[in-house]
């Protein structure tokens, strides 16, 4: 894959926004009666790179841009709840693309045939890019079959991930000033892009995919699994709002207590990041211009361990997966594989919280009831579900089924990489203990130091948890 320089190859300077594209495949862009954005994992209008290139490639090809989303019924992972929040967002998106005058398609099916379809009447296709499996093979699928030019932007990360490595990282260490090295370049405000013609309502008439937001709500509310969270609700608005209120009271203390869940205040902004409902340019500038003491604890969350999941995900083709997790962590916790352990629980037990451990017990019930449990109690979750399994293998297993049912962020690089580090992924070797073997341990006597574990308890049981 190569990345151009500017399109099509004309004396106009390259956008900004094209440091981030790369090219799928060797057609060219051709005469179309539009430019398709396909919104894949950016669902949003503005601070969207991807969008922005799509408008601009389209306003010089004098032709409007055209943007299509599609549901696809049984998702990998998706359920009620991350499917509600989801339409919220498309909810906020579609409104502001449609007062942007640019036509938004709703549709239902296969995203790749969907946008094949679409794409016989384009000049080019421009997709957002998502780092995961799935993902990825929707995007070599498109790129292959399509008769156009396709493009995809990496418009969910603050360095392009390609960019900042060819290779899987192995620690934060590592990839900490490659990104630093680059980040300036990524980080500057571009204004969103008006459409200089506009999409008539006939432009785009597909029988088969095309459906409205009442269709798709009509499936959501038919989904199984948990219920929506009563916490968190989806869309670029919502995100916009809680992310000053964090900025105005929470950045400044974030580095002395974002790992207390009692009084730690967080920016909450992970399931909005998943689902692209805010830019991570847009979250870490606006820290960056506070100049708060918080600043760079919170840019090295974002930034720099967020970015380094997402080059977990897309260089290690076992990222959700035990055999993903570094060799000398496979062949330490294999070693102690016969060790004996004090509590063993089955996935039903840990799914019910039904464990010994109040703490643990909380963490669990504050991600079924909220869809979202605190940071520093994710840790120690993961840590635990490896010590109470009756493998590693089926920890491992344990601990991505329960993420990825219940937490609104869950389905994601920084998912994966949360759970493998609790195996000894991006961490080094420590000293060998049982069934751990030299994989780092986590206590409760070490969250009772670090905060009030049993107000924590307490928060949670007022959240209606059966504690
Ligand atoms: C076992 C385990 C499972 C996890 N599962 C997920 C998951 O499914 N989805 C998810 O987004 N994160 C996951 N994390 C990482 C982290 O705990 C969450 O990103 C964070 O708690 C989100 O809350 P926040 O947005 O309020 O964070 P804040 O502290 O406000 O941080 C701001 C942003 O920085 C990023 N960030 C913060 N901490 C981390 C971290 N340790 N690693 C990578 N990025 C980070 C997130 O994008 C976050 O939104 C997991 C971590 C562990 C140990």
């Amino acid at each position: 894959m190569t990345v151009p320089a500017a399109y099509p190859a004309d004396a106009e300077p390259a956008h900004p926004d094209m440091k981030r594209a790369v090219i799928r495949n060797g057609s060219t862009v051709r005469k179309g009666r539009y430019v398709l954005y396909w919104m894949q994992s950016s669902h949003r209008f503005s601070e969207n790179p991807a969008l922005r290139c799509a408008t601009i490639l389209a306003n010089r090809l004098q032709v409007p841009v055209v943007a299509c989303f599609v549901f696809m019924p049984g998702y990998p992972g998706a359920n009620r709840r991350s499917c509600q929040f989801l339409l919220e967002g498309l909810i906020d998106a579609e409104k502001m693309f449609n007062d942007a005058g640019i036509g938004f398609h709703t549709m239902i099916g296969d995203p790749h045939s969907a946008v094949l379809r679409l794409s016989k009447d384009a000049a080019a296709v421009i997709m957002d890019e998502g780092y995961l499996r799935h993902q990825q093979a929707w995007y070599r699928e498109v790129s292959l079959k399509a008769t156009c030019l396709v493009i995809s932007v990496e418009a969910n990360v603050v360095a392009p991930v390609r960019k900042v490595s060819s290779k899987v990282e192995y620690s934060a260490a590592t990839i900490r000033p490659k990104i630093h090295r680059c980040m300036a370049d990524y980080i500057d405000p571009s204004p969103d892009v008006l459409p200089q013609y506009e999409a008539d309502e006939n432009l785009v008439e597909d029988r088969v995919y095309a459906r409205s937001l009442e269709d798709i709500a009509e499936i959501v509310s038919r989904e199984k699994g948990p219920s929506p969270s009563p916490f968190f609700h989806g869309g670029t608005q919502e995100a916009v709002r809680r992310f000053s209120a964090f900025l105005s009271s929470g950045l400044d203390a974030y580095q002395e207590t974002r790992n207390d869940p009692v009084s730690g205040v967080l920016s909450h902004m992970s399931p909005y990041l998943h689902f692209g409902h805010v830019s991570p340019v847009y979250l870490a500038r606006k820290a960056i211009e506070t100049d708060s003491p918080g600043t760079e604890a919170f840019i090295e969350e974002l930034v720099v361990r967020r970015e380094l999941a997402m080059n977990y995900a897309l260089y290690n083709p076992s990222y959700d997966r035990y055999e993903g997790i570094p060799a000398w962590a496979k062949r330490s916790l294999d070693s102690h594989r016969s060790d004996p352990r004090r509590y063993l629980y089955s996935f039903g037990e840990f799914e019910m919280a039904e464990t010994h451990d109040p703490y643990w017990n909380a963490a669990q019930e504050e991600m079924r009831i909220c869809g979202k449990m605190q940071g520093y109690m994710r840790m120690y979750w993961g840590k635990k579900i490896l010590e109470w399994s009756a493998t590693p293998e089926e920890a491992f297993e344990t601990a991505v089924c329960l993420n990825d049912r219940y937490e609104l962020d869950g389905r994601d690089p920084n998912g994966y990489a949360g759970i493998a580090w609790c195996f000894g992924t991006h961490d080094r070797p420590w000293k060998e203990r049982p069934v751990f073997g030299m994989v780092r341990y986590m206590n409760e006597s070490g969250l009772r130091r670090k905060f009030d574990a049993d107000a924590y308890v307490e928060k949670v049981r007022s959240y209606g948890g059966r504690l």
